[in-house]
């Protein structure tokens, strides 16, 4: 079953060109483990159709699909443009002003944020994913900037701005934010992720806010800002603050170069696995499949490589929000993921055991190098808050991992986690060989084609146990 079972976890954003039962259901049934809406875009109406959508569809499937809320953060827009198009040349000069509302043709265009208040003149600016670029060269109001334009092109409608110098005071969660994350909070989403995180305490404040709206989500810090990766100190802060990262690398390769992006998802991916928190790899991975059904060698490539790299999940944007080819896309990762895991090796990472006695690293290396050591076909793990389930799938097994657990919110929060699938019920004493069969009569174990029976370790632990778990046992099934 192992070969069939795919390790690295396929998160797929929701979109126009999925809003209905029947795509969602069909990107489930392709391969998706997690759902992600961006709320850069959409209404509450219709985000209460998409999650009601991808409930029944996991629910039909029998498997956790988590949902992840992305936050907009201090995203800056243009406003509305005539005719949805303004050509710019090299040396023009552009007004954005926060006080105008409608574009009339001319140079003074809208934007959505009074960055009057935060810019210095020479700082640099870009617009519509970096497409275009220009500098900063006036204050010219209250409420407007002038901007001298670096080459040729257009700008739209809503566009995005980056402004990688600019100092915006260390508050980066907005008033949208703030109403956006009560939603989510009485929606239960199982993760909240954070744009433009800048340091580990812009964490820490999400973290304060959801508790106070009662949410336990947990947190994903998207690494896109040249602060956040300034230095290895820095992404680290924001490893440990954060339950996991999004190497966002759309915007990360506007602010901080296209080039410096390769080498901080291997160190982000790298940090993560250290820390036993998850690490998700997104934008652009099949963007050619947009338009085509096929993607690029590129592509494949850069699939490959986050799956030999060891992240925990892949991410399709545009590719099943806005593409043509959403299903075939989410097919397509499936089948890279699968070749890719079964002719590589992601090396295990030793967690350093120090200090207080930190049961679940050393377990969950034991159960590891035992599980494959023995040939197994499975690790279970009985689970009651998901932590030693992270700390195995930390390791990389080269095996499916089953957590079984009472609580479906634990559940939820490890459908992105490295080859993790959870199977629900309530705790027993008894996980032996039982289980087992309970496992492979609800179809989460199948031997494998050419073998006989399927061999299993189970890691549990009892009402006393020392620190969690503390009883593995191999049964043959
Ligand atoms: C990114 O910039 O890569 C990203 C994932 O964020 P968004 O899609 O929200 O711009």
């Amino acid at each position: 079953m192992s070969k069939l079972f795919k390790r690295t976890k396929i998160l797929a954003t929701i979109g126009p060109a999925t809003f209905s039962a029947e795509k969602i259901e069909e990107l489930i049934m392709a391969g998706v483990n997690g759902c992600r809406l961006n709320f850069s875009h959409g209404d509450y109406i219709e985000r209460d159709q998409q999650i009601a959508w991808i409930r029944e569809a996991a629910a039909k499937k029998g498997r956790s699909v988590a949902i992840l809320q992305d936050l907009q953060g201090p995203k800056i827009r243009l406003g509305n443009i005539k005719d949805n198009r303004y050509d710019v040349h090299v040396g023009d000069e552009l007004i954005l002003d926060h006080a105008v509302t409608e574009h009339d043709g001319s140079n003074v265009i809208p934007i959505q944020y009074n960055l009057a208040e935060k810019v210095k003149v020479g700082e640099p600016l870009s617009m519509f994913d970096g497409k275009i670029k220009s500098t900063v060269i006036d204050i010219v109001s209250k409420t407007a900037i002038k901007i001298k334009i670096e080459n040729e092109g257009f700008i739209m409608s809503h566009k995005g701005l980056n402004l990688p110098d600019t100092d915006f005071g260390g508050d980066i969660i907005t008033e949208k934010d703030m109403a956006d994350i009560e939603f989510g909070a009485s929606r239960d989403f199982d993760y909240v992720a954070l744009s433009f995180v800048q340091s580990a305490d812009d964490i820490d404040k999400l973290r304060q806010i959801l508790l106070s709206h009662g949410s336990t989500a947990q947190i994903i810090a998207k690494i896109e800002t040249k602060k956040a990766i300034e230095t290895d100190e820095a992404m680290e802060a924001i490893v440990e603050a954060a339950d996991g990262i999004m190497v966002a690398r759309g915007d990360m390769a506007v602010e901080a170069g296209a080039e410096v992006v390769p080498i901080v998802q291997r160190k982000l991916i790298a940090m993560c696995r250290e820390h036993g928190k998850i690490c998700i790899v997104a934008t652009q991975m099949m963007g050619s499949m947009v338009d085509n059904p096929a993607p690029t060698r590129a592509e494949v490539s850069d699939v490959a490589n986050a799956v030999i790299q060891g992240a925990d999940a892949v991410m399709l944007s545009d590719e099943t929000a806005n593409g043509k080819y959403p299903v075939e896309t989410v097919k397509a990762m499936k089948k890279v993921i699968l070749y890719t895991q079964n002719h590589s090796h992601v090396s295990p990472i030793n967690h350093e055991v120090t200090g207080e006695f930190k049961n679940y690293d050393a377990i969950a290396g034991g159960v590891t190098q035992l599980a494959e050591k023995i040939g197994a076909d499975v690790i279970v793990c009985q689970t009651a808050s998901g932590a030693t389930s992270a700390a195995i799938a930390a390791q990389r097994p080269s095996l499916p991992l089953i957590s079984v657990t009472s609580n479906a919110r634990v559940a939820g929060q490890l459908a992105l986690t490295y080859a993790n699938s959870s199977f629900v019920r309530p705790y027993s004493e008894n996980y032996g060989y039982d289980l087992a069969v309970e496992l492979k009569n609800s179809g989460y174990l199948q031997i494998e084609e050419g073998k006989k029976d399927i061999l299993a370790v189970i890691i549990s632990g009892h009402k006393d146990a020392v620190g969690g778990s503390d009883t593995i046992k191999i049964v043959r099934i």
